[in-house]
């Protein structure tokens, strides 16, 4: 059987052919692609009459700049190389979207819906400890977050066993990101990287020129999208998209199959499906298809791949009938697959930028705990009371001139109500896809060598650590 290109060789192979096309000192771009250190630890718990053994890791892949940050994954397949691999991409995303952080990315062997929560929540704590230990869990050192298999519940676990640890550290809270907001969470967390992917779809739409690239017009009214993987990221990505840009969301691929419906899903209808049932099997609202992944060869405008690495490889990358791929899921195009797609002429919105979204509210959230005050605390009400100064002087010279203008309502409560932190979150958010979306664009558009998004991606990413290490006289 032909050699199917890995992850993380596939990450490996991406940033060579962005580097080999920059002018890097000799060195330099060795020392930024390897990965610094990868801890494997094994630990027991006595659980259900008898101690079980569990294997974890956590890979620190440039620690260029501090904290380094990085999801933990609870998955079965967690391995070595998949650790390493989801930690350089870290390094590279946090570079693009300039959030302060170096790459890094942990995993738990273990498959979360085996266990009950009480048992989830000793694994957790138990894990927190063992990373602790080798301050792979630090506000100023190693900051993990959620991704597949964790949420907020296990973040808040993790974040209160650090505490206990280290009872005198006041910044204890930042330890972790992706908290609940009784734990130190911020709100806008648990969506951001859906959001994210929604801006980014957004500001893509508003480039006419990298449209057509895709052979795309219009905007994203009506547009018919694919979505794999209907958890965190693919959920809040599809609800978003469906009901505030009226994307149809035609097909819905999950674990157990796949369901179609070419009028649209109910994204909210399906999430409560699955949760209900564990699967998308039975759901009334579009026809059931047992072979999930054919279906990620369904014609659509916008396939978003949102659950695992290399679903998308040599194999069925012929077939993949989309004009664009935006990777909500880190690494689901292998770099076969890459060279096969461009040749088709799809273009890909890739990882590091498309699903940026979580750390860099993650960053907002670390900020948030750092300096113990929520967002917007301070400057609220002022900003109300300036705007009210403006709104009542408007009236009374509009009264005294004669003129007799009227505000309409929802111009006043919009323009009288001061941003809270979710709207703060989001603004930030917002900013942080578009600024990087043009950077990006930048490098691709002028220049003849750089044909595609990604490698633009990797090339300001590239730059900005080799400009780090540069300043730091590495
Ligand atoms: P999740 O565990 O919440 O959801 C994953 C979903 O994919 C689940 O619904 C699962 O049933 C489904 N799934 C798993 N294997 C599948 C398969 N083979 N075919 C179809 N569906 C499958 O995980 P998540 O947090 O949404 O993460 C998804 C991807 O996004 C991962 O690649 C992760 O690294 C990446 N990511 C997550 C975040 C985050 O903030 N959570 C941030 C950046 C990137």
């Amino acid at each position: 059987m032909a050699h199917r290109t890995s992850f993380r060789e596939s990450v490996e192979k991406m940033f060579n052919h962005a580097a080999g096309l920059m002018d890097l000192s000799p060195g330099l771009e060795e020392k930024i692609r390897v990965c610094n250190s990868t801890y494997t630890v094994r630990f027991g718990v006595r659980l259900r009459g008898q101690i079980h053994t569990f294997t974890g890791y956590r890979s620190v892949h440039s620690e260029h700049m501090e904290p380094v940050k990085g999801g933990i994954r609870y998955s079965l397949d967690v391995n070595q190389d998949e650790v390493e691999a989801l930690a350089a991409l870290m390094t590279y995303k946090c570079a693009l979207v300039e959030v302060p952080f170096g790459g890094s990315k942990g995993g738990l062997c273990i498959d979360p819906r085996a266990w009950n929560e009480d048992e989830l929540e000793r694994i957790t704590r138990r894990f927190t400890y063992e990373l602790s230990r080798r301050n792979l869990i630090s506000p100023s050192q190693n900051v993990p977050a959620p991704d597949m298999g964790t949420g907020e519940r296990e973040m808040a676990w993790m974040a209160d066993a650090y505490k206990r640890l280290h009872p005198d550290d006041i910044n204890a809270k930042a330890c972790v990101t992706g908290k609940p907001k009784t734990a130190g969470g911020i709100d806008g967390r648990v969506e951001a990287t859906g959001r994210g992917v929604q801006y980014a779809l957004r500001e893509f739409f508003r480039h006419d020129d990298v449209m057509k690239r895709a052979n795309l017009e219009g905007t994203l009214s009506g547009k018919r999208v694919i979505v794999q993987g209907l958890g965190n990221v693919g959920y809040h990505a599809a609800q978003f998209l469906s009901a505030e840009d009226k994307c149809l969301v035609t097909c819905v691929i999950e674990r157990d199959g796949a369901i179609l419906n070419p009028q649209g899903i109910n994204i909210d209808a399906l999430r409560g499906h699955i949760r209900a049932t564990g699967g998308v099997k039975g759901f009334a609202g579009g026809d059931y298809h047992e072979n999930g992944l054919a279906m990620l060869e369904q014609e659509c405008d916008i396939l978003i791949p949102a659950a695992v690495e290399s679903v998308i490889n040599s194999d069925n990358a012929d077939r993949i009938k989309t004009k664009l791929i935006i990777e909500a899921a880190n690494g689901p195009v292998t770099a076969d697959a890459d060279a096969i797609l461009r040749s088709k002429g799809i273009v890909i919105i890739p990882d590091m930028y498309a699903n940026a979204g979580g750390v860099t509210v993650s960053y907002f959230e670390w900020v948030k705990n750092l300096s113990q005050i929520s967002l917007g605390r301070l400057e609220r009400r002022h900003e109300e009371a300036r705007a009210r100064m403006l709104v009542e002087e408007l009236e009374r010279l509009s009264a005294d001139t004669g003129l007799n203008w009227t505000l309409s309502k929802g111009f006043k409560e919009g323009f009288l109500t001061g941003a809270d932190e979710l709207e703060l979150v989001r603004s930030g958010l917002d900013d942080t896809m578009r600024e990087s979306f043009m950077k990006m664009k930048e490098v691709w558009m002028n220049n003849a060598r750089v044909d595609d998004m990604r490698t633009a991606a990797y090339v300001v990413s590239i730059r900005r650590i080799s400009n780090v290490y540069n300043s730091l006289g590495l």
